[in-house]
């Protein structure tokens, strides 16, 4: 194992970790810091006031929470309220840099990839949406061009977004396999999981769980809620299938009863972290092959690609459930995406940029 690092982890600004604001980098960044710890590295996070992560320590920074990226549109400028958070965040890694080796970026805005060029200790970004504006395609492919191995995304179609994917150091995602049982007899309904919000879909989802006769349970941050009240009006049903936002351990009890995931997505995915928290409880996962779904699934083992958009081809894939085992799903979470595999991506990566 290579000498221990000294980490500075940078969440998004865009909420408090826990608050599920974050999406799937709040549980990345849990993941991760537990990964690269138990591999003897010392981690710092860095995060909004009110932010908890599990059992690690966070040095919460005050300030105004930043928009999130995937409201604004493609030519939207940037933004930067007053006493900006992602400022004060930025503002902290300058004063404290010389106590870390490598300082990781996990927001998607404009002002760390600006930032990189002035700071001595070596910043890294992990970026964790694929390409939403101009504004953010520039920074990044600044950043790509000037610094060797500065860029990491999840996925390859992720990368390709961008249109040079060869600049980013592909890192996948992982999840603490220990929180998720496995369950052999699932229940009626499916499950649908992610921020409530237009580009995850949701509509389509329970279009097709009303056309199927399938009961359908959703779990997630309600982001949008004119959005949600929408799908209200149009699925009187959808109220009542909404369970909540539940922290893991609960999200895996619901989530494992459930004969199989649906996901939905409208934009191009970046990895989809439910996928596999789905497949860790032997739930099937039917996704639209666009983004990292189509990366993650292997369609007749664990689960279904549908052509995006295609509702009536979810409706074929739900009667096709049961050819579909829930070992191999089980299997394929243990095989493809342990924290301990990870954690040793990431920990090459920033040996590299170190050296
Ligand atoms: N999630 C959660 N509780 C819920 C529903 C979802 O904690 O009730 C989390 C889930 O564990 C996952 C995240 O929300 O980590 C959604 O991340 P994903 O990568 O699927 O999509 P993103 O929001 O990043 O686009």
């Amino acid at each position: 194992m290579p000498s221990s690092l000294r980490l500075l982890f940078i969440s998004t600004p865009v909420g408090p970790l826990g608050s599920g604001l974050g999406g799937g980098v709040e549980l990345t960044l849990l993941n991760l810091s537990q990964g690269l710890r138990a591999r003897g590295h010392e981690v710092t996070v860095l995060a909004p006031v009110g932010s908890s992560l599990g059992e690690i320590p966070v040095v919460e920074i005050a300030g105004q929470l930043q928009p999130t990226a995937h409201t604004q549109g493609r030519s939207a400028p940037i933004i930067l309220p007053s006493d900006s958070v992602l400022g004060n965040l930025w503002h902290y890694a300058q004063q404290h840099q010389r106590r870390f080796d490598v300082i990781v970026n996990f927001a998607y805005d404009w002002l760390p990839f600006y930032l990189t060029a002035f700071f001595r200790t070596p910043v890294a970004h992990f970026v964790t949406m694929g390409s939403l504006s101009d504004a953010m395609d520039g920074v990044v492919q600044q950043v790509g061009q000037q610094f060797h191995r500065r860029l990491g995304a999840y996925t390859r179609t992720q990368a390709e977004t961008f249109g040079w994917p060869d600049s980013f150091e592909i890192l996948g995602s992982a999840i603490d396999l220990d929180l998720y049982e496995f369950c052999p007899a699932p229940g009626e309904a499916l499950a649908w999981l992610g921020r409530i919000s237009p580009e995850k879909g949701l509509e389509d989802a329970l279009e097709a769980a009303e056309i199927a006769q399938v009961p359908l349970k959703i779990l997630g941050k309600l982001e949008d809620g004119a959005y949600w009240q929408r799908l209200c009006d149009r699925f009187p049903q959808a109220s009542q299938a909404y369970v909540g936002f539940l922290p893991t351990a609960e999200l895996q009890q619901v989530l494992r009863q459930c004969r199989a995931l649906i996901m939905t997505p409208r934009w191009v995915e970046a990895f989809g972290n439910v996928a596999i928290e789905a497949l860790a409880c032997g739930v099937p996962v039917i996704a639209y092959a666009r983004g990292g779904p189509a990366e993650i699934v292997q369609p007749g083992q664990t689960g279904w690609l549908v052509p995006p958009d295609d509702v009536q081809g979810l409706v074929s894939a739900i009667a096709a459930i049961d050819h579909l085992d829930r070992h191999a799903c089980r299997l394929q979470a243990e095989t493809d995406f342990s924290l301990a595999a990870l954690a040793a991506r990431f920990e090459q990566w920033f040996e590299a940029i170190v050296a």
